[in-house]
């Protein structure tokens, strides 16, 4: 067993932020990172791979290359947690005591939910931006439709990016228009609607209706046929549930997600599964010494890496103040984005927060589209992403300490 004052499990964008802005703030402070992967990915780019914009290789950087100096990291994925004890076991086969902890694993993608998916997934026009694995087969896809139905599924909430299922269809739209194809586009979301937030739900059906698109609500992916190129929905109306069968060309599917087994079962989770924390503090509700941000904390706010923006320095001052016995006064907004694309060159930058309300970061209608935003998503926000909120550099106008409780 060896300890480790601040132990960070998952070093995607969550856990890599929070260690980075850590150090900045206390240099001093020893911070180990538990992560198996070799390679870091920025997934808010497989939308733009998916749409032939982006390589894969555009979105991915070696784990190595940004762990904050000085961060020790162990190179092993968390098997348990025991926060009674204050421990975690990792894949290696190490017990590793903890002061604190700060748990940002993201989400676990939850393919074998929908029958058929797996052997599916890759050939015959079924393809996924949700997988570093299937995007650029998104992309060939796209290119090799004929016409027919293109499908695009979008799985029950939570899900990471709830706006990227619709993204790529509007994408695709695009493609299938300028080739004249005789393509329909349907977009079948589990959801009751476009979108959660009301004031971008309202251009986001208009944007529908312009494109001619079908989009089809409360509809649950169940089953791929990819013998008979079949989509298989359960279509829930009022208090009954219908199947529906929907044939394909091109089937793009967002997989149910769910927090990672190891947390879910863990004592840390609530009852969904995801790490208990205050909403605002981001502190864990039962053990004051565990904290968590990303898409893995059981707050009720849009998944995003953009939220993560929002969360690490809440988290970092919060986690300092607990080290130093004051108070925890920093409060996390449930600030959120979601650049919807809804076609090359235009997007709405959807910002909000925990109250639905528009927070935009620009001096300009956020329901609009915008090539200036299209331009933010596709140039600034990946540089942004690698160079400023993992290095720790970032910190967001949101930290306002008591705010928004
Ligand atoms: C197609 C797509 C489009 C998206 N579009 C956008 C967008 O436009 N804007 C936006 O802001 N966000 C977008 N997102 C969402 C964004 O990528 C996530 O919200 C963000 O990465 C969450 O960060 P995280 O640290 O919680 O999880 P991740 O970045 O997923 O990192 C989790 C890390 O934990 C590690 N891990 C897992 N299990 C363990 C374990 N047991 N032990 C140790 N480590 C573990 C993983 O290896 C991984 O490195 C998109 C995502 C996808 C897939």
């Amino acid at each position: 067993m060896t300890h480790h004052p601040v132990l960070v499990v998952g070093g995607g964008a969550g856990g890599i932020t929070a260690a980075a802005q850590l150090r900045r703030a206390r240099p001093e402070l020893a911070i180990t990172l538990l992560e198996p992967a070799a390679e870091h990915w920025y997934q808010p780019g497989w939308t733009l791979v998916g749409g032939g914009v982006f390589s894969l290789e555009e979105t991915g950087r070696p784990e190595r290359d940004l762990i904050p100096s000085g961060v020790t990291w162990i190179q092993e994925a968390a098997t348990g947690f025991d926060p009674d004890h204050n421990r975690v076991t990792t894949s290696g086969g190490q017990i590793l005591s903890y002061d604190v902890l700060i748990v940002a694993t993201g989400l676990t993608l939850a393919w074998d939910r929908i029958a058929g998916l797996r052997e599916a997934l890759g050939s015959g026009g079924v393809c996924s931006n949700y997988s570093k694995d299937f995007a650029p087969y998104t992309w060939e896809a796209i290119q090799a439709f004929k016409g027919g139905n293109a499908v695009f599924t979008c799985a029950p909430m939570p899900i990471k990016c709830p706006g990227a299922p619709q993204k790529i269809a509007y994408l695709a739209d695009d493609v299938f228009k300028r080739q004249r194809l005789n393509a329909s586009v349907i977009y079948a979301t589990a959801t009751p609607g476009i979108f959660g937030v009301p004031t971008y739900a309202a251009p986001l059906r208009d944007v529908v209706k312009r494109k001619g698109i079908d989009a089809r609500y409360n509809h649950v992916l169940t089953e791929v046929r990819p013998a008979s190129k079949e989509a298989v929905f359960t279509v829930k109306e009022n208090d009954s549930e219908r199947q529906e069968v929907i044939p394909y060309e091109l089937l793009h599917v967002t997989p149910p997600m769910a927090a990672p087994p190891v947390v879910a079962t863990s004592p840390l989770a609530n009852g969904a599964g995801f790490v208990e924390v205050d909403q605002f503090s981001l502190q864990h509700v039962r053990y004051p010494n565990v904290f968590s941000l990303g898409d893995v904390s059981g707050m009720p706010n849009s998944k995003t890496a953009a939220a993560v923006r929002g969360q690490a320095p809440v988290l970092v001052a919060n986690l300092l103040a607990l080290l130093d016995g004051q108070p925890l006064a920093a409060a996390y907004d449930g600030y959120s984005c979601c650049p919807l694309i809804t076609g090359y060159g235009k997007t709405i930058m959807a910002e909000f927060n925990y109250k639905q309300e528009p927070t935009p970061s620009f001096p300009l209608d956020p329901t609009k589209e915008r090539w200036s935003m299209w331009w933010v998503k596709r140039k600034l926000l990946p540089s942004l992403y690698w160079n400023r909120m993992l290095t720790g550099a970032q910190h967001e106008r949101r930290f306002v300490p008591g705010a928004s409780r």
